[in-house]
């Protein structure tokens, strides 16, 4: 079947003029990743059964007429960070081995709604802490546009199988970077929504002031439809905001964008930086917008301060995994043995590596040293990104300052791997919103992003850019 890959609404339309059933898609989807993931491993979990019968149902609402939803028999992936009920959740660590969710996150209830059909759960960085997929208790992810190379991370599992053509959409967690810096590397887009707009209520959390859930997709059309389905206020996540939804405007606008050339003179790969370079400068004229140089200073401290907070974060959200309420457990003679030797095992490198530095930087004596001054920054960089949006509508920088990279290649320096966020992480510490789009190739064939910010709430005009801006690589570039 070759539909498998089509963008939501053509999708739909072949449903509609009777071209096939939810449960054919759904039969040789399921045939397609028995065949092929066994190589990329970005699922956890297939629900083969689930999926199907879930498929029939949705059949007989063709067949009798009835109303569909906007997601009208579209399959979807999920982060195994996010809970399906009555489906394990892992966030591919052994410390949840075993654990069964007992409701739906409300994105999930809000796809489902929709009737959109869940075909499983995907692969990613232990608990969303990583960069390209290899601290999987599930075992690494192999990018399916060029084999050896990492999908980017945390959610490798999640881009890699849209990439894959394993499922229409997905939805993956960015604390940090985890949607946008994997859709980039597998050529795909990756949407992090502005703090607050989308409910975390479901998400298992890793730093609870910087995740975000948000959709990875074929193509910035579809980011924009899962975005609407899932953003809104939680009575649940008293973090949501009760705004309307966003519109794309249809009038004209004369954007202005903000390009932070100096801030690309550090570090970013030659041919990333001449793409970007290339396609703005004729993107611009091609519009008559105005493209202006601005400067980002604060994101030299970005990286540090991200980790100095999300670490701070995620060891006093991680201290729930006790071996007692959730999933593994092993025995000890005493309470503490129990926690000490469920958590000492459970836990992969990477995640007792941020459990100890954010338990270090929140020690008496050090507060004030580490955390403290990390908040301060936090609020420095928000303050330039606000001064910056008085003068222009967006940014620009790449996502990643290099393509995928061979498996194996940086594992071993965690410094390095930190590095691949050094563009991403800035929007989450100051909530705004921000989407990466696919941007043409490298000569060795790996996909380039591009990353584009707004200001918080600003995500209509921010879609309006990068539909923009799509069609317009697209005809350059080809896909
Ligand atoms: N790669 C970043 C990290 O390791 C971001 C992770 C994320 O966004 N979940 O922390």
């Amino acid at each position: 079947m070759k539909e498998l890959n089509l963008p939501v609404h053509l999708l739909i339309e072949k449903y509609k003029k009777g071209d096939f059933l939810p449960s054919q898609l759904i039969e040789s989807l399921i045939k397609k990743i028995k065949e092929k993931d066994k190589h990329i491993n970005s699922f956890i979990k297939v629900f083969e059964n689930q999926a199907i019968e879930r498929a029939k149902i949705l059949d007989k609402k063709i067949k009798n007429k009835e109303k569909t939803g906007s997601l009208f028999g579209v399959p979807v992936a999920i982060k195994d960070n996010i809970l399906v009920k009555d489906a394990e959740t892992t966030c591919a660590s052994k410390i949840l081995k075993g654990y069964i969710a007992t409701y739906n996150a409300t994105v999930v209830e809000k796809l489902l709604l929709e009737d959109a059909i869940i075909i499983g759960k995907t692969n990613m960085d232990e608990f969303g802490m990583g960069s390209s997929n290899e601290f999987s208790s599930s075992g690494p992810v192999h990018n399916p546009l060029k084999k050896g190379y990492v999908p980017g991370g945390s959610s490798g599992g999640s881009a890699a199988a849209i990439a894959a053509g394993f499922a229409t959409c997905a939805l993956g967690s960015d604390t940090g970077g985890s949607v946008r810096q994997p859709a980039a590397f597998c050529g795909v887009v990756g949407f992090k929504p502005t703090y607050g707009r989308v409910s975390r209520y479901g998400l298992v959390a890793f730093a609870s002031s910087c995740d975000q859930i948000g959709p990875i997709t074929i193509n910035v059309m579809d980011s924009w439809t899962i975005f609407r389905i899932i953003a809104g206020f939680d009575e649940k996540d008293k973090t949501t905001f009760d705004v309307p939804a966003p519109e794309i405007p249809e009038e004209e606008i004369k954007f202005r964008i903000g390009f932070p050339e100096k801030l690309l003179e550090q570090g970013v790969e030659e041919e990333i930086k001449a793409r970007l370079d290339e396609i703005l400068r004729e993107f611009v004229k091609s519009k008559n917008y105005e493209l202006k140089n601005i400067e980002m200073r604060s994101f030299r401290y970005a990286i540090p301060v991200y980790h100095i907070i999300t670490g701070a974060e995620a060891s006093s959200n991680l201290a729930r995994f006790d071996g007692i309420r959730y999933g593994l457990r092993l025995e000890g003679k005493y309470l503490e043995e129990v926690y000490k030797k469920t958590r000492g095992y459970g836990f992969g490198e990477e995640v007792l590596r941020r459990i100890i530095m954010g338990g270090f930087a929140l020690r008496s004596g050090y507060y004030e040293e580490y955390y403290i001054k990390a908040q301060k920054a936090r609020s420095m960089i928000l303050e330039e990104f606000m001064d910056n949006f008085e003068k222009v509508d967006f940014i620009i920088t790449p996502t990643s300052p290099f393509p995928a990279f061979k498996i194996g290649e940086k594992v071993e320096d965690p410094i390095k791997l930190y590095l691949s966020d050094i563009f991403t992480v800035s929007a989450n510490l100051s909530g705004i919103p921000a989407i990466s789009i696919p941007c043409g190739k490298t000569g060795e064939g790996l996909p380039i992003g591009m990353q584009i910010m707004a200001k918080p709430l600003d995500e209509g005009r921010l879609f309006k850019l990068s539909l923009q801006l799509e069609d317009f690589i697209k005809q350059r570039y080809g896909n």
